[in-house]
């Protein structure tokens, strides 16, 4: 290939959102000689294309909770700061609890987050079916509501970094698979792609779901599991409200939020087996519609506008992975278990901050290392949908 890059200082691979983000975030505190790769033919197609784009504050665990709390207002910022509107829309995610151990859980994670500084309400099963005349939630017992939370678009995020990244000299490639990770005494010395070889003594892994084979490739095992999920939206559906929020029946791991004028609406496949596999699972499909109409009723009436699957990336303890590894210059940036698009902003700047700094500024995720798995330091998320 014409002008492919021989050397880069910093070696992205990965243009999801964790790449894109951590390029835009070095390029803009002065790094020269980023490059970023990418084996698709476009950006963002991997986990973040395929997101259902929900960004919220609700989770069980303080990291994560924080991670939100920074992560969210960049995009709240990203408009003025990249140019590019992120289609951030707040309507809220509404949490339904149906039995009395999610209720407890519920009641925990509220008053944590409360204690951060985030203004979750806990709501009575009542004031559930109030907010939701649409749904049948007759088994309803409590509701978490957080009026921030809410979606945004992961093709805008992406690409607002990616442009910027570019404008401030990043080498950014699509078509540009890395095929194998050259180490010696222990440090990482070039990256060999499809199109050619890349001395380089710095690579940050932000391959996604795909992480554990380019991990692989430095010698460097990581638990990191891709696990399909699929989700399907629907034509305009005139009776949802504009305002109507990002709703999770959480016993079964169904979600419903608005795409456009109609719904999209996923569900977890409790005995979805570890893999690769994008394509749709018809059988699941018709699963989750019969789901998704017991609680929705008018969706008996709505069509198909499109369906598709996705990975994700899960951890033992569904958690990401961040820094170093026992390869010299091997980073990571992975492992977020499918809540990572809304911490794709500020996990980009983390590790621009542990590359440049020594060390992480904006939060303290240094419990969230590589070695808390064999070291037995795992932090449980709960609200993993
Ligand atoms: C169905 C589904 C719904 C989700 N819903 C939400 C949600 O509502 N909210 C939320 O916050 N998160 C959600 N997630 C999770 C979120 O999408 C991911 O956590 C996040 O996008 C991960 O970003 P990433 O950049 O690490 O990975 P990716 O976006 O997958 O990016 C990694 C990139 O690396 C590239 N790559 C891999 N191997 C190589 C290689 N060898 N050489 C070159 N390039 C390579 C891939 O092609 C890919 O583009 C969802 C995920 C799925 C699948």
């Amino acid at each position: 290939m014409k002008n492919f890059p021989q050397t880069a200082d910093i070696l992205i691979i990965g243009g999801g959102v964790m790449g894109a983000s951590a390029a835009y975030h070095l390029a803009k505190r002065g790094v020269k000689n980023i490059v970023l790769l990418e084996k698709e033919s476009h950006f963002g197609t991997g986990a973040t294309g395929r997101c259902a784009g929900g960004v919220r504050y609700q989770f069980s665990t303080e990291i994560n909770v924080t991670l939100s709390i920074h992560s969210l207002p960049m995009i709240e910022r990203f408009k003025e700061e990249l140019g590019q509107d992120p289609g951030y829309h707040k309507y809220g995610y509404l949490l339904v609890a149906t039995n009395e151990n999610i209720v407890r859980e519920f009641e925990h994670n509220v008053a944590m987050q409360n204690r951060l500084g985030v203004g979750t309400e806990l709501l009575s099963g009542d004031e559930v079916r109030k907010r939701l005349p649409l749904m049948r939630f007759d088994d309803a017992l409590a509701g978490t509501f957080h009026h921030l939370d809410g979606t945004a678009d992961p093709n805008s995020l992406v690409m607002g970094y990616i442009n910027a990244a570019q404008k401030m000299g990043v080498r950014t490639l699509t078509g540009a698979d890395v095929i194998g990770i050259t180490v010696s005494g222990g440090e990482i010395r070039s990256v060999k792609t499809n199109l050619g070889e890349i001395e380089t003594r710095l690579v940050l892994n932000a391959a996604g779901p795909w992480s554990g084979l380019v991990g692989a490739m430095a010698g460097v095992h990581l638990p990191i599991t891709p696990l399909r999920r699929q989700m399907f939206t629907t034509n305009p559906l005139r009776e949802v409200p504009e305002d109507f929020p990002f709703v999770i029946d959480f016993a079964q791991s169904l979600y419903f939020h608005r795409e456009g004028e109609g719904l999209l609406v996923g569900m977890s496949n409790p005995n979805e087996k570890p893999g690769f596999d994008q394509n749709v699972d018809e059988d699941f499909e018709l699963v989750n519609l019969e789901s998704a109409i017991e609680r929705m009723p008018l969706l008996e009436k709505a069509s198909r506008a499109s369906h598709w699957a996705g990975l994700y990336e899960i951890t033992p303890d569904a958690h990401p992975i961040y820094g170093v590894t026992d390869v010299k210059g091997f980073l990571l940036c992975t492992g977020f278990s499918g809540h990572g698009f809304m911490h794709g902003p500020v996990s980009g700047k983390l590790m621009s901050e542990l590359i440049l700094d020594g060390k992480f500024s904006s939060v303290d995720v240094s419990m969230l290392d590589l070695k808390r798995f064999e070291e037995g330091r795992l932090i449980n998320e709960y609200n993993v949908v």
